[in-house]
């Protein structure tokens, strides 16, 4: 075990565990170029020093810690450093902290790399600040177009190009990055899991088989505008009425659809006032399937049950297949462990068309993710870092 590994916690769990810690949800909130994001950046690349690894951050955001010269076609691991709001503690860190363990293994093992290999971590998986999950890959693989990266703002009103700004980060190359993409050779990404499954496999670990399609949407209902008392009942155009109806039709219809599932997370009335009947309700639907087709016709679906003003589609993320031949050395490496598909997004999903993609699961024993509750053993955490560092060692 490495010597970092603290006595009952993973330590650089426990050495982050005060950043970004959000006092009125619980758990954590670490968005984009925030404070709690910049000093988790600022913690990796102190980590990464200490292991020798050469830091540098790209056009479009994300962070390489090379161990040994940059170049094409290199063996790369990471994850990401930043949470949704009020997220767990795991979600993200959990990869970035077992690429550096595995690294500090390989280092005092004495492995030398004959190829290059970089831990990356990226930036805004979660989109939590801007609304677009996986910006720093989607924008890397051009999946995602800077111009509308640029415009998008955050719940301030501050836009992606001031927030950079401030950041001190240049814009002026985001987008599609070629260079990037060819020093990819081969991406492994562990994650803690985020749901059910490794409990009743009763597994430590797993490895992914493909990511549900998924997409955001957001949905606006709009009324007429009045005050709260002087306007009968009998008299209203009630936006949030229809709004409350739509929230059901969208469980209605996911219930409906083997397997989907369908999520109004975020509801904002305006004006929003206690004593003001609101003009217009937007919310936001996060919607997956196992397929894309299954996906599209669910989004139908909900959009005919609920009568929405205007449906615009935020994100679209088609099913991913991981790469069976990164499975197949993931499983020679690490043994037979179960193969599970992710409800979850990742930016290893992001790349699994552009580079052969495989990713590690960790059991989480309370299935509960993207809030406080989320866990990981440290035994099971051990068994992650004993995972990577051996795919690690079988593809340097
Ligand atoms: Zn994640």
């Amino acid at each position: 075990m490495s010597t970092s590994i603290a006595h009952g916690h993973l330590a650089d769990i426990d050495r982050i565990a005060q950043v970004g810690q959000d006092r009125k949800r619980g758990g954590y909130s670490r968005h984009l170029w925030q404070a709690a994001d910049l000093e988790l950046r600022e913690w990796f690349i102190q980590r990464a020093g200490d292991l020798n690894l050469d830091v540098e951050t790209d056009r479009n955001g994300n962070i390489w810690a090379w161990w040994g010269p940059p170049g094409e076609g290199a063996v790369v691991t990471g994850s990401h450093l930043d949470s949704v709001p009020g997220g767990g503690a795991f979600d993200g860190p959990l990869g970035v902290i077992s690429a550096l363990e595995a690294v500090g293994r390989l280092q005092q093992a004495g492995v030398h790399p004959t190829k290059p290999f970089a831990i990356l971590v990226f930036a805004e998986e979660e989109g939590s600040r801007f609304g677009v999950a996986c910006l720093g890959s989607g924008l890397m693989t051009g999946k995602l177009d800077p111009a509308r990266v640029l415009a998008l703002s955050d719940a301030d009103g501050i836009t992606f190009a001031d927030a950079a700004k401030h950041a001190g980060f240049s814009t002026s190359a985001l987008g599609y990055d070629k260079e990037a993409l060819s020093r990819i050779g081969v991406f492994i990404e562990l994650h803690v899991e985020q749901g059910r499954g490794l409990i009743e496999l009763g597994s430590p670990t797993a490895l992914a088989s493909s990511i549900l399609a998924h997409g955001r949407w957001t949905l606006t209902f709009k009324g007429q505008g009045n005050h709260a008392g002087a306007t009968l009942m009998a008299d209203r155009d009630d936006p949030m009425v229809a709004a409350a109806r739509a929230v059901l039709e969208i469980r209605d219809a996911a219930l409906s659809f083997k397997g989907a599932r369908a999520t109004v997370g975020k509801i904002s009335a305006n004006p929003g006032g206690a004593n003001v009947i609101a003009s217009s309700v937007t919310m936001t639907l996060d919607a997956r399937a196992d397929s894309d087709e299954s996906t599209r016709a669910l989004v139908d679906d909900i959009v005919k049950r609920v009568g929405a003003k205007s449906v615009t589609e935020d994100s679209w993320s088609p099913e991913v297949r991981f790469d069976s031949d990164i499975a197949t050395k993931l499983r020679k490496a690490i043994g037979e462990v179960p193969m599970l598909p992710s409800g979850a997004g990742h930016d290893a999903g992001v790349l699994a068309d552009v580079a052969p993609t495989g990713m590690i699961f960790v059991r989480n024993p309370t299935g509960v993710s993207h809030a406080p509750e989320e866990f990981a053993e440290l035994a099971d955490c051990v068994a992650g870092i004993d995972a990577l560092e051996s795919v690690l060692r079988g593809l340097l």
